[in-house]
Order: C-alpha cells, then structure tokens, then sequence
C-alpha cells in the first residue's frame, strides 16, 4: 500500500503547506506506487530552520555520551528493522536485495560508529610557553545543518550526514531526494522513537529546486552538507560561498579500474562487473572505465563479455536478480542518449546497449548491461558520468599510460588497480589522482570509519565518514582555550622587559 510522507518539523508529522504531492514509484514496475511525497515550499523551511534554531541551544549543552547513547538506540531500531528497511529500499530505489540491505547495514554500522564518536570528540591539550598557563583544543558545534542527499543510497547517506552531525551537537534540517521520500521518513521515523528530541531533526520533502536551494542559502543555516551531482553542488558551493557558512560537497565519479598485465584476470573482470553494473552503475564510485594492458585487452575482453551476458537482469527482489533498474525514466533516457553518443563517437558497442520492452521488464526502467570496447579516453563517454550500466574499456600501453589515462577527466573519487607486481601498485597508489584508491579490488566498497570522498569536481570541502580527518572535521569547529592561573598579566612573545 502507498504511504503519504509528511514532514517532521519540531516533533510534528505535517504534510507540506501547498498541500501538493507527488508520487515515489517503484522503478522496477511503475504500475506500484510507494509512497506520495509532500511537496514542500519556502513557508515549511522557514519552519523547519526555526525548530532546528530553537532547538539548537539545549543540544549543543547535551553531553556527547549521552547524544552518542540516543544514537545507539537508533543503531539498534535499525538493526531490528534491517530486513522491512533494505525491502523498501529496493522497492523505492531498485538496486537487489543484497545491496539494499548492504545500505542499511552502512546506516547501522554509521550509527554505532557515532555513538562511540560521543565518547572520544577529543581535542588537544598542549604545555604553554608561558609558566602557570594551560591550553587546549575542543571540538564544538557549528550550529543549524542542512542535509541534502541523493537517491541512490537512500538510507546509506542519510545516515552518513546525520549521525555526525548530532553527535557532535548540530540539529539539522533533512531534505531527502524527492525519490525516495519514504526510505527517508523510515529513517526518521526511528530516529524520532530512539529519542532525539523535538526540533533536534526535522524532515522536509520536496524537490531540489524548490526546497534545496532554499534551504541551502537560508540565513538560518550555518552549515550545508550536500552529496549529488557537481553542477549543483557547484552552484550551492557559490551560493554559499560566505565566512558565515560552512559547506562540503560529495559529488560524481568517473572511476577507472587499471588492469595490469600480471593480474589475475578472472579476478579483475569480478571487479569490473561488480564496479560496472552494481547497483546498475548508480554509485558515484560505479567502474565506468576499465583500462586494460595491451598485452591482455582480448583476453580481458573475452571474459568480460561471457560474465556480462550471463549477468540477471530484473526486479532487486528476487534473489536470481544481479541487475535492477534505473531509478527513473529520465536517468534511463540519459544513459540511453549516452549509448548513442558512444556508438557515434565509434566506440565497440560488444554487449547490452538496448531497453527491455517486453514482458515484465517493460514496466520498469530496464537497460541491458552495456559494454564498449576500443573507447578513446577523450570520448565523451569516457569522460562523463554516465551513472547506469554502462563501462568503456581503453587500452593502455604500460603502467604509466594507465595512469594518465585514470587521471584525464574531471573527477578524481575512486580508482583501483589489479596487478600483482608491488611496485606497480605502489606507483599506482601514489599517482592516481583520487580520494580513494583500491588495490586488486574494485572501486566500490568504502568502509565508514574512512574518510571518503575525491578530488577535483568530485568534492569540496571536508570528507565525508571516518571520524578525525572526516565527518567530525565536517560538523565541527575548534575552538581553543587559553587559562592563565598565575594572577599576573603574562604577555605571550614579547621578550621581557
Ligand atoms: P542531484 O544533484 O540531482 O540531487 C541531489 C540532491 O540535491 C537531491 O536531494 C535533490 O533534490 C537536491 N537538489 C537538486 N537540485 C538542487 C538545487 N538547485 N539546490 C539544492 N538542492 C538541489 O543528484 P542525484 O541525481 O540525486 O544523485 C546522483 C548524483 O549524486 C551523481 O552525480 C552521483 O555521482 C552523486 N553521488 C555522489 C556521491 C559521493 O559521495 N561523491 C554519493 C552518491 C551520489
């Protein structure tokens, strides 16, 4: 049955202001509504900022064990609720029940993760050069959080903004992608049972243009966490490019999979399908390129084609299912348009390439899995994000070719490397061009106590995950104290009189 999603603002569940709505659809069958979705407008931010603002003082004064302690309940709800939540993430979103259920594991694993995160938000405590003087560092809050997040991990990267952002003493402000409103709401739903107090986390739905970038430039914000794609994390990034607010980018990929000649080429080609057609090619981590030593681009490509064609593609619920949709008619005709750009641009097409439209699959957004062989690394298909599953394959001359080839485009989130020569892959670690390198494994699979994210147009600002060095760099400021106990003026640097 299709559930209406409201917003939760300081504590209520209201449905939007404009009393408009629009439908979440399953996109492995259309004919299934999900859910409808409350379209909201400027009037319901304005009231969710001024929960989040009133809400704010009396957090921030909540010791961190004890926020870490309301993050544990939520970790354990989740857990109870693994099995229904990774069900409705593959009905709202489309990726198999593996990976659905792999999304709310990331929440859970975030969830306790952050819990301890209360217990060790350390900072620095240093000697002074001055006698009868003490200093340290601490972490604290930077205010009002607004959370904005795509589609494809739709309880995964909720979970990765949220938790740091409470328990380091935020309240936030969540717009979820207009997609999967109703994975949202579960979430918040749990959030709101294991105790997180009114005003603390408020839910808005609506699109991004509409309550995104309302809410990303409002006054009442102090700090904007955004994950989607670069344009319009480019244009938030400038939008809010002001000392007064803080804002971190994760954005899109292009990742290649290097594939040297030592390489155990079963393995690697494991790696290209998983990398290429996981979550159909929805990952900003997605394989989208493999480039291939000249020594062994046929054979790779001969293993690679048999594993494409015996891949199953077809609704995530069913367990024979390696494939599922596209999340929408649009990203479907955006992948397809990207099929003919490729068979233009006189690319190999040696697999995949079509729509499914007959039988069951015609009612769901269903591409074959595609593969291009003799891609040129300046292809457009080769350099833009595609996000569906499609990977071009390059040739490289040796070690260093591959290199250039993984650095010449845009974005710099993942890369990986398979090869059994240490030295390679050192160089390979040390050159590649990316927040996040794999070796003999594909471009997906970051764990959360990492930081993650890229370099180039794949991020700005602070990482996501991990904790130093990552989501707790995000959600937080220093601030340093001095105390002087010597009951006399002590002048740092000046040399004595
Ligand atoms: P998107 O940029 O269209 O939307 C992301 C979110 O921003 C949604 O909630 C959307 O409603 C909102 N939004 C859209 N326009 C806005 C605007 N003008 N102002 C404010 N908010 C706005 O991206 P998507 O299609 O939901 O997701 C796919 C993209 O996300 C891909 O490019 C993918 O690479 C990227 N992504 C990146 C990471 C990462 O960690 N680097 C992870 C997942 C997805």
């Amino acid at each position: 049955m299709a559930e209406d999603t409201k917003n939760l603002i300081n504590g209520r569940w209201e449905c939007a202001i404009s009393g408009k709505t629009m439908d979440s659809l399953n996109p492995a069958d259309t004919r299934e509504v999900i859910g409808t979705v409350s379209l909201s407008g400027s009037k319901d931010v304005d009231s969710a900022v001024e929960a989040a603002r009133r809400a704010y003082p009396s957090w921030r004064l909540v010791p961190a064990p004890r926020r870490g302690e309301i993050i544990y309940r939520a970790a354990e709800l989740l857990l109870k609720r693994k099995d229904e939540l990774g069900v409705l993430v593959t009905r709202e979103m489309g990726k198999v029940i593996t990976e659905g259920l792999a999304d709310v594991q990331e929440a859970i694993d975030m969830a306790y993760y952050m819990a301890g995160e209360g217990r060790r938000l350390s900072g620095e405590t240093v000697p002074s050069e001055l006698p009868n003087k003490d200093c340290k560092s601490l972490r604290v809050p930077i205010g009002v959080f607004a959370l904005i997040t795509p589609w494809n991990f739709p309880t995964a990267i909720p979970a990765w903004k949220i938790f740091p952002a409470l328990i380091s003493g935020n309240t936030v402000i969540f717009k979820p992608s207009s997609f999967t409103p109703v994975c949202a709401t579960r979430l918040i739903e749990i959030l709101a049972e294991a105790g997180i107090p009114n005003g603390v986390i408020n839910l808005v739905h609506g699109t991004g243009d509409e309550v995104g970038e309302y809410l990303a430039t409002h006054p009442g914000i102090d700090g904007v966490s955004f994950t989607g794609s670069s344009a319009v994390g480019e244009k938030l990034a400038k939008a809010c490019a002001s000392f007064d607010k803080e804002i971190s980018c994760e954005t899109g990929g292009k990742n290649p999979i290097i594939v040297m000649d030592d390489a155990i080429l079963e393995l690697a080609v494991e790696g290209a399908i998983w990398g290429g057609f996981g979550s159909t090619g929805q990952r900003c981590t997605a394989a989208s390129r493999i480039v291939v030593h000249e020594n062994v681009y046929n054979d790779f490509l001969d293993i690679l084609i048999k594993a494409t064609s015996k891949l199953m593609v077809g609704n995530g619920l069913k367990n024979e299912t390696d494939v599922g949709p596209l999340i929408n008619e649009e990203q479907m005709n955006k992948v397809l348009n990207y099929i003919e750009v490729g068979k233009k641009e006189g690319a190999r097409l040696l697999t995949g390439g079509r729509r499914y439209t007959s039988g069951d699959l015609a009612n769901g957004y269903f591409i074959e899995p595609t593969v291009f062989a003799d891609v040129d690394r300046g292809m457009r298909i080769a350099q833009e994000e595609i996000f569906g599953p499609v990977v071009s394959v390059i040739k490289a001359k040796d070690l260093y070719d591959a290199i250039d080839i993984a650095n010449c485009v845009q974005y710099g989130l993942s890369a990986a490397i398979y090869t059994q020569d240490v030295n390679a892959s050192a160089i390979a670690e040390r050159d590649l061009d990316t927040g996040v390198v794999y070796i003999n494994s594909s471009t997906i699979g970051a764990e959360i106590h990492l930081p993650f994210g890229g370099t180039k147009r794949s991020g700005l600002g602070h990482r996501e995950a991990g904790g130093r060095g990552g989501a707790l760099d995000m959600f937080t400021k220093w601030k340093v104290i001095y105390r002087d106990f010597s009951g006399m003026l002590q002048k740092a640097q000046i040399d004595k009189e």
